[in-house]
């Protein structure tokens, strides 16, 4: 019996240290690639309820190895995250779609508001506020056009920094957004109490809208208090008809989804705005 303790064990170390040494391969690739350029940013068209044009997009990282498949952010964000590597990820796709958010303006496209996700990571970094003011003077990207998408989990971490940070955020002219609401802590005191221009509901609440009471309930209860709040509203992952359906009852303000448009590489979103200015 002790024999066989002992092989237990060795062989739960020898998985560990398997799963631990894949962390640190990847890891180590992920730093490569961002040296190396391997991260691209896809756009998603933001839809306005009123008259079905786009009025943004929202930024989502991918990771392109040469010669491999696209790697979907699921499979390197967490571990980004944890390592820190999300900071100066971070500061690139913030850079990066800033870039082309002024490319396409000089270009004589509509002006879009560009969407970024922000990490934890990020928003704790000290000088995030610093950063957006850089990268806002350095691409010539107006402020009132870049929005950043916070979390709720941030939002409940040491409130008076907090607020603080988002304060300065806001002095900057830009907008901030709550992505996932919903699925987090917020609370109506927060919402009034945080400078905030919009709120995202969360898709997990928008897939059950036809078949399941609770997700419709609380749908239309995030857009009912967004309108008191005097807060934009927009509904995440909007699929089907019905969705729409009853989210244009329930008076939602902006939709994104695979309904309307998938996230696409910079040149098609492009195509895209122009047709849209054409019409
Ligand atoms: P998210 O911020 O909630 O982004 C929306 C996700 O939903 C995207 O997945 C998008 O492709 C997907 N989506 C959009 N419409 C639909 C739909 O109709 N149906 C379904 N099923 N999905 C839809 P993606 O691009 O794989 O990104 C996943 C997550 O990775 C994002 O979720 C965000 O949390 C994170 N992420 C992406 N880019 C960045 C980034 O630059 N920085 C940070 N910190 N996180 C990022
Ligand atoms: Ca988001
Ligand atoms: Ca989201
Ligand atoms: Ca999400």
């Amino acid at each position: 019996a002790k024999q066989e303790g002992r092989n237990t064990y060795r062989f739960h170390t020898q998985a560990l240290s398997d799963a631990a040494s894949q962390r640190l391969q990847l890891e180590t690739r992920l730093r490569r690639a961002l040296a190396d350029g391997e991260f691209v940013l896809h756009y998603q068209l933001l839809i306005d309820a009123q008259t079905e044009a786009p009025i943004g997009v929202e930024a989502l990282v991918r990771w392109q190895p040469p010669a491999e498949a696209m790697v979907p952010p699921a499979a390197f964000i967490p571990l980004a995250e944890e390592t820190g590597l999300i900071v100066p990820l971070g500061e690139w796709v913030l850079q990066h779609a800033c870039q082309q958010g002024r490319a396409w303006i000089d270009a004589g496209l509509p002006a879009m508001i560009i969407a970024v996700n922000l990490s934890v990571r990020q928003f704790q970094s000290g000088n995030l506020v610093d950063l957006v003011r850089r990268v806002l003077a350095d691409s010539g990207f107006p402020a009132d056009r870049l929005e950043l998408e916070l979390t709720e989990g941030m939002l409940m971490e040491d409130a008076e920094q907090t607020v603080v940070t988002l304060k300065a955020l806001k002095d900057l002219g830009i907008r901030l957004s709550i992505d996932d609401f919903g699925t987090g802590y917020s609370s109506l005191a927060y919402l009034k109490r945080f400078p905030i221009d919009k709120l995202k509901i969360d898709q997990s609440f928008v897939r059950g809208l036809y078949d399941d009471l609770n997700d419709r309930e609380i749908t239309a209860t995030i857009i009912a208090m967004s309108r008191i709040l005097k807060l934009d509203v927009l509904a995440e992952g909007v699929e089907t008809e019905q969705q729409l359906a009853f989210l244009r009852d329930s008076g939602c303000d902006y939709y994104q989804g695979y309904l309307f448009h998938k996230p696409e590489a910079a040149a098609d979103v492009a195509k895209r705005l122009a047709e849209t200015r054409r019409s």
